[in-house]
């Protein structure tokens, strides 16, 4: 089988980013994470003072955000560029106060209609895209060939993100959160997001505590018949 588009979903830390992109560069699919999108919203928003709780406002900021995701152009370890409003934000839609209020943000239906819709819209531009994030293969794309749900504990989630934001950061950086405030974080955003986080009737689940990414990708592979 060789879908035209492929859905994962999952939770924070769940691995969904790195099998995502590693299974599109495998296929030379388009990766396209939808979380940036929301995380790009909820920064604009903090940039010019829109209260999260405001979902009118933040539809009309989402309406008119001009989010751009596209290869990543700079060498300092991104897997793609994003830019809102015509600034890069790659990496500021990554810190701890974006991650703060994103959950509030992307829960206002207002927001999500825009968001879904160009999610949609891109996905059928182009024949081959491996699409990340809450609600794909349930709400964006019902109709993808193969939806994925990966899943994991949330203390193997929270040691998932320490360590990933310990490499990019640095062990000795202020900036680096503990283990537990990490812990905490992923367990009010996996209450706000609940949700808008259910799996699709038809997607395969994928328990990946056990599991090495390239585990994961080998699980995948074989719903793929790719060697
Ligand atoms: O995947 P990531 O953690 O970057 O997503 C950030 C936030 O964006 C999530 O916590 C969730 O609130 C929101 N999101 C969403 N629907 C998606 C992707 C992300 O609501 N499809």
């Amino acid at each position: 089988m060789r879908p035209g588009r492929i859905a994962i979903d999952g939770p924070a830390g769940s691995g969904k980013s790195t099998v995502g992109e590693q299974l599109a560069r495998k296929l030379g699919y388009l990766y396209f994470d939808t979380g940036a999108m929301y995380r790009a919203v909820a920064w604009l928003a903090l940039q010019r003072g829109i209260d999260a709780r405001n979902g009118a406002a933040l539809g009309a900021l989402a309406q008119r955000a001009d989010i751009v995701i596209d290869y990543p152009h700079v060498e300092d370890g991104r897997l793609y560029t994003v830019s809102a409003g015509g600034q890069d934000v790659t990496w500021a839609i990554r810190s701890a106060t974006v991650t703060r209020v994103v959950s509030q943000v992307s829960a206002h239906p207002e927001v999500r209609s825009v968001l879904r819709a160009q999610q949609r819209a891109l996905a059928y531009q182009r024949n081959g895209v491996v699409m990340v994030g809450r609600d794909i293969g349930a709400v964006v794309l019902p109709d993808a060939e193969l939806k994925i749900y990966l899943t994991a504990s949330l203390e193997e989630r929270a040691r998932r993100r320490y360590t990933e934001l310990q490499e990019r950061l640095g062990t000795g950086d202020a900036a680096l959160p503990s283990l537990s405030e990490i812990m905490s974080d992923i367990e009010r955003r996996d209450e706000s997001d609940k949700e808008n986080m259910q799996p699709a009737h038809d997607a395969i689940v994928i328990m990946t505590d056990n599991l090495s990414v390239p585990e994961v990708l080998e699980v995948i592979y074989g719903y793929l018949e790719v060697a």
